[in-house]
């Protein structure tokens, strides 16, 4: 089996597993995404929710953002951590929207990452999900599994998303980050994965995998 081949029967296996696979950012334009997704750094999906769900009502748009005091908006995220960066990055970025971008988030790569504290994860991240452009999304899990199951060999995130693009069909790019997203959370875990109930058990190249049940 080429390494394409099998790439291709992993997101296949795990299409049975996480058939409906989604963003679990809850978020109704392109700029609630980006604000939940500069948010979700080192948070959980679920606190971002209950963070934005008030969020979302108090600032709708870019201009709101960027005129917010400091203070007002650190109080607002506090709960996600790294609360004090996280403000300034939505301040600066949404002051870039108004000034560049008429308080409209821009729909390409190259416009997005030369936004503040949008890198190419976020940037994939709003394009797959806010404007239907296919990308690889790689956060820390993407990275993890796609190295234990021989899909790279790269550390380099960049580097990694290119690897998966070259495997998997441009169709499945948005879903295929999606599922090992969540095959990273519930199975394929940093610490302990649950090897023992792995659905590509077979699949997996990774010597540090551990016995089947
Ligand atoms: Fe991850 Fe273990 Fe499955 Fe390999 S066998 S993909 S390490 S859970």
């Amino acid at each position: 089996m080429t390494v394409k081949e099998r790439a291709i029967a992993v997101d296949k296996a795990l299409k049975g597993v996480y058939p409906d696979a989604k963003i679990s950012l809850d978020f109704a334009n392109p700029l609630e995404l980006l604000v939940a997704t500069i948010l979700s750094a080192q948070c959980t999906d679920e606190r971002v929710n209950k963070v934005t769900k008030s969020l979302f009502k108090k600032y709708k748009t870019a201009k709101d953002y960027a005129n917010a005091t400091p203070e007002g908006l650190e109080e607002n995220i506090h709960s996600t951590g790294f609360y004090k960066n996280k403000a300034k990055a939505i301040r600066n970025c949404c002051a870039t929207l108004v000034e560049r971008h008429g308080g409209d988030v821009p729909s390409t790569m190259e416009e997005l990452t030369a936004l503040s504290g949008v890198g190419r994860k976020t940037a994939n991240v709003i394009l797959g999900n806010a404007c239907g452009i296919p990308g690889v999304v790689v956060d820390t899990h993407v990275g993890r599994v796609s190295r234990r199951l021989g899909l790279t060999k790269e550390d380099d995130p960049e580097k990694v998303e290119k690897d998966l693009m070259e495997l998997i069909p441009k169709k499945d790019w948005v879903g295929l980050s999606h599922r090992i997203i969540h095959f990273g959370r519930q199975t394929c875990k940093a610490q302990k994965p649950l090897c023992g109930a792995c659905p590509i058990f077979k699949m997996c190249l990774w010597e540090g995998k551990g016995e089947r049940v």
